[in-house]
């Protein structure tokens, strides 16, 4: 049997809003890679389905491990949270695919979209990508905490909402604490800023508040930040939590 490779994105958490193609590519696999509680997601296996269980770290090394064993002849599915592609396992395939032996390069390597972070913590919240919008990792692993500072700055005075994956971790406290006093020197206080911990995951918790309230020690691994833009705005109600959304409209400089 030739070797395959899938890069599977299973969606933030809960079972049904995995896609359809990526269930068939897990179901169909002979070898599952993935980072341990991702794996545990997809509750048990077939009796003949292998799983290479990892830490989170030590991606690019997966990654070859994976395409070792697609070229041995090997369906693979690597599992990724969310979608593989952002901030996630493909990157790492293809970069071991550029870099490792020419074979590698004929096998059957394809990618299963997911439900990414950003999206499922908007859609519990409401419409706040509604305008243009970016994201950016605060994870300073594979970039200098100076280029992450650059890339906050130029979003910031770009108006975009910008999503920050990857807000803090025990090994790195203070991060989204510096990325907030950052933001805070160039956008208004009352930017709206939504903290939303394991969206669609049916344990959601959100948290709505403004940029010159904010608190940084609120977010965990497992929270999504956004911040808005100058279009995006708060509708309260009462014993509810409030929508926020922003606006597909320019919105005018004082309006
Ligand atoms: N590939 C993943 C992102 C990996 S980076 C995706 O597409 O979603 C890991 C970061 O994603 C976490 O630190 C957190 O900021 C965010 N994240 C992942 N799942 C999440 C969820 N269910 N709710 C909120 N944020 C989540």
């Amino acid at each position: 049997m030739t070797g395959a490779l899938t890069i599977v994105g299973v969606g933030p958490g809960r079972p049904d809003l995995m896609t359809p193609a990526a269930s068939a590519a897990i179901a169909g696999a002979t070898d599952l890679v993935g980072y341990g509680p991702y794996l545990d997601r997809l509750g048990a296996l077939r009796p003949q389905q292998r799983r290479h269980a990892s830490d989170n770290r030590v991606e690019l090394d997966r990654a070859r491990h994976a395409l070792a064993l697609a070229s041995e002849g090997k369906q693979v599915a690597v599992v990724s949270g969310g979608d593989p592609g952002v901030f996630a396992m493909a990157a790492a395939v293809f970069e071991a695919v550029e870099t490792g032996p020419t074979k590698w390069r004929d096998l059957d390597i394809r990618v299963e979209p997911g439900v990414t972070a950003m999206l499922a913590a908007a859609a519990e919240i409401g419409a706040p990508l509604g305008g243009d919008f970016c994201a950016i990792s605060l994870s300073d692993n594979l970039k200098s905490w100076t280029t992450i500072r650059r890339r906050l700055e130029a979003a910031a005075r770009a108006d975009f909402v910008i999503a920050l994956y990857n807000p803090l971790s025990k090994a790195r406290p203070h991060q989204l604490g510096e990325a907030f006093a950052l933001l805070r020197e160039i956008k208004p206080s009352a930017t709206i800023v939504a903290m939303v911990r394991a969206a669609g995951s049916g344990e959601v918790r959100r948290i709505t508040t403004t940029l010159g309230e904010v608190d940084a020690e609120k977010a965990d691994m497992r929270t999504l930040v956004l911040v808005g833009s100058s279009a995006t705005r708060l509708i309260a109600r009462e014993g509810k939590p409030p929508f926020v959304y922003t606006l597909r409209r320019e919105v005018e400089e004082g309006a």
